[in-house]
């Protein structure tokens, strides 16, 4: 768990904040009301994520322990309750992640929001690219402030190499002119793999006029330069945090609330897609149809809460037994599908025949000291058709067939071919 230092000599302000921290974030906090206490604590835990720090504490001066806590290289949010142009000058200079006024709860809420902003960022890649040394270094600067894992590129071919090897950056900072490729040639190339919900990409540039040339090309956004700091970084911290709802979104609607597999439209949006590569390469996959035996009986028996369960024991086993490269769903009610890539009749029939065995073992606890197991029963297809649709028809006709000769058992087309 991620632990953060609070420095704060205000009893109400610490606790307003500990209870707002605990509710909303997953860290913990160690609290000092003076310098001397957090001097004590940071020899103790060298290794604190961040440290939430008042510049006014009786026993120092506004910037000692801001400097004793960055020379540590503890990322640092400096609160304070009067805020003027001294005190601004003094630490805008400084790579702290923010300054803060506490002036209200308001404030205090945007302290937590600011924790929750800067561990996001901190799993988060972003690609800079620009062709002057001097930028890349400043914007290198700005953003590890803000915690972000920084990959600065000279040009856009560095760029594009560092997007191969790194799939998973999220943001992509581009310069407009750069001497071997314009900023919007090199955003047209991202747009071709990425859509706007994969990559964001910010444009930058001197020329206020590239602004809609980015815009219309597919950029989130697009920052002038000179950068002013604070602007800058509120604009890449909304354009991470856009992101970042919109894959939570995604991620809710191709997701099965109870189980958290795949829905249905998710399956035939992935494994249309699996099954097309599959037909163009001639490899061979398999489609199984998996439903819980007499369900019904365990709903009339234990309620449907113990019905949810049994639900998602299944989930997870398919889940737990599948390769990564494979894709599990829930169907509806107690069926779900698995797409297996890659994989041999024999295999998978032999793998299938080892989940159903699997289930029948597995005892799913009900009461206190009572424990009921139940068994499936499961079609595969594994002859190759020429649409997913016909190999799911298929397995469902093998299930049916699974169901009629006594359940608990497989069937798969290589038996009965
Ligand atoms: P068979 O062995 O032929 O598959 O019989 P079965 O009893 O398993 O199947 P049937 O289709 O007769 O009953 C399925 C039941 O599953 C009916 C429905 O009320 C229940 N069900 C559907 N969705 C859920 C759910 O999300 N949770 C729970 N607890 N029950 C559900
Ligand atoms: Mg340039
Ligand atoms: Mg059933």
């Amino acid at each position: 768990m991620y632990k953060i230092l609070l420095v704060e000599d205000s009893k109400p302000i610490c606790s307003f904040l500990l209870k707002k921290i605990n509710r909303n974030l997953n860290i913990s906090v160690d609290i000092a009301s003076t310098f001397k206490d957090a001097k004590k604590l940071i020899e103790e835990n060298p290794d604190y994520f961040l440290a939430l720090l008042d510049v006014h504490l009786p026993d120092m001066d506004d910037t000692t322990m801001v400097d004793f806590v960055l020379n540590k290289n503890i990322p640092s949010i400096i609160m304070t309750a009067d805020y003027n142009s001294e005190t601004n000058r003094n630490f805008s200079k400084r790579n702290i992640v923010d300054f803060v006024l506490k002036e209200s709860p308001e404030s205090l809420n945007y302290i937590v929001s600011l924790i929750d902003r800067v561990l996001e960022n901190s799993k988060t890649k972003v690609l800079v690219v620009d062709d002057s040394k001097v930028v890349l270094k400043q914007l290198d600067k700005f953003l590890k402030n803000q915690l972000f894992q920084v990959f600065p590129a000279i040009s856009p071919l560095e760029g594009l190499k560092t997007i191969e090897k790194n799939p998973d950056i999220k943001i992509v900072i581009i310069d407009y002119n750069m001497a071997d490729l314009n900023g919007v040639e090199f955003l047209k190339i991202i747009r071709r793999n990425f859509s706007k919900n994969k990559i964001a990409v910010v444009g930058i540039s001197s020329d206020e006029s590239s602004s809609i040339s980015f815009l219309k090309h597919g950029a989130n956004d697009f920052i002038k330069k000179p950068f002013i700091k604070e602007e800058f970084i509120c604009r890449i911290n909304n354009t991470a945090e856009a992101l970042e709802n919109v894959i939570k979104l995604e991620e809710i609607a191709n997701t099965d609330f109870l189980t958290k597999v795949s829905n249905r439209k998710y399956f035939f949006e992935q494994a249309e897609h699996y099954f097309s590569i599959a037909l163009r390469e001639q490899n061979s996959c398999a489609v199984a149809m998996i439903d819980i035996d007499n369900f019904k009986l365990i709903n009339d028996t234990y309620g449907h809460v113990m019905g949810d369960e049994v639900i998602k024991s299944l989930a997870k086993l398919l889940t737990d037994n599948v390769k990564g490269q494979d894709m599990v769903a829930r169907f509806g009610g107690e069926e779900f599908v698995l797409y297996l890539k890659d994989i041999s009749p024999f295999f998978a029939s032999k793998f299938l025949d080892q989940i159903c065995k699997k289930v029948a073992k597995q005892m799913i606890r009900v009461e206190n000291d009572k424990y009921i197991s139940y068994t499936v029963s499961i079609g595969v297809a594994t002859k190759q058709s020429m649409t997913l649709s016909k190999m799911i028809d298929d397995a469902d006709k093998l299930l049916y067939s699974a169901k009629q000769s006594g359940k608990n058992k497989i069937i798969s087309d290589l038996v009965i071919a």
